[in-house]
């Protein structure tokens, strides 16, 4: 009978499946590595935009171990809003983004 082999194949795909479950899960609101189960230290990473004008304070968590580098829902949001904001300045002189900026304030001022 094969039976046997079947479910030991079958028990090897359903290894497999919940291991790159466990690689994309990002769960780290307890500060624990879900690579390595180590406590993480958390870091602070200052980005500043448009010449100093924004500045992004992220707060990751780094594992000693595996030196990998996490982030809570919130601190990805950031990051995300960050990036964006990157391209924006990379791509338009700060002046341009500055003087637009400044009109639109002025604008919803008056
Ligand atoms: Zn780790």
């Amino acid at each position: 009978m094969e039976e046997g082999n079947l479910s030991l194949e079958e028990l090897e795909k359903l290894k497999k499946i919940k291991t790159q479950v466990d690689n994309s899960f990002f769960k780290v609101t307890e500060g624990i590595c879900p690579k390595c189960n180590e406590k993480m230290i958390k870091v602070i990473e200052n980005d500043s935009l448009f010449d100093g004008a924004l500045t992004f304070h992220i707060i990751k968590l780094r594992c000693n171990k595996c030196k990998k580098e996490y982030m809570d829902l919130e601190q990805a949001e950031k990051y995300d809003m960050f990036l964006a904001l990157k391209k924006i300045s990379e791509k338009k002189p700060i002046d341009f983004v500055s003087n637009n900026l400044f009109h639109k304030i002025l604008v919803e001022a008056n």
